[in-house]
């Protein structure tokens, strides 16, 4: 049987651990890498060094950025009183596309999940409660996502913040139960802010 050569089949292998990449996908792109020219091939491998290299999470409110302070907290235009709590930097930017919250957001990184061993404590909570305790705001827009882990991160924060001076709501049920934000349209998604009622 004839082998691949050692680096054809260690790129194989990298392509592979990608999630929702199989061996034929990760076989696909490797055949397709090696026919495209190398400044081609290259400019994938330094997107992502440097993807790696520049990209953090915002010290306030965990958005990606490429500096300390991410370019929504640094906006003055912004709405300080109020502030969105979502799960992931992806639902940040769905939120931001129907262009209706002004606000400030939080994001989790994750969220509570005891199947797979995530726990409040692995997530972004503290600094959260810490951001609650310590600042302005007024309102907490819940934007979990509607299924049961998402719920079940929201009551676990809402716990946390008993006692704290500040209004919790939640999106409205425009976003239908077991979807994600991700994948809401933008209309929806409107909907459910502005309609966001008492948590
Ligand atoms: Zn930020």
């Amino acid at each position: 049987m004839i082998e691949l050569t050692d680096s054809v089949a260690k790129t194989m292998k990298e392509f592979e651990k990608l999630p929702g990449v199989g061996k034929k996908s990760a076989e696909r792109i490797v055949y397709h890498l090696l026919k495209t020219t190398p400044d081609e091939a290259f400019a994938l491998a330094d997107a992502i060094r440097s993807m790696k290299e520049n990209v953090r999470y915002c010290k306030h409110c965990f958005n990606l950025s490429e500096e300390e302070v991410c370019d929504i907290c640094r906006d003055e235009r912004r709405d300080r009183s109020i502030l969105c709590v979502v799960e992931q930097p992806r639902d940040l930017i769905a939120l931001e596309q129907t262009g209706c919250y002004r606000g400030l957001y939080h994001v989790l990184l994750g969220r509570v999940s005891p199947l797979d061993g995530v726990g409040s404590d692995q997530l972004t909570i503290d600094a959260l409660v810490k951001r609650v305790k310590t600042g302005d705001f007024k309102e907490l827009v819940m934007a979990t996502n509607p299924t049961v882990e998402g719920d079940g991160t929201a009551l676990a924060i809402t716990n946390r913040l008993d006692g704290a001076a500040i209004k919790i709501t939640r999106l409205a049920r425009g976003v239908t139960t077991g979807s994600s934000l991700e994948f809401a349209n933008k209309e929806m998604l409107s909907d459910a802010i502005s309609g966001r009622q008492q948590f």
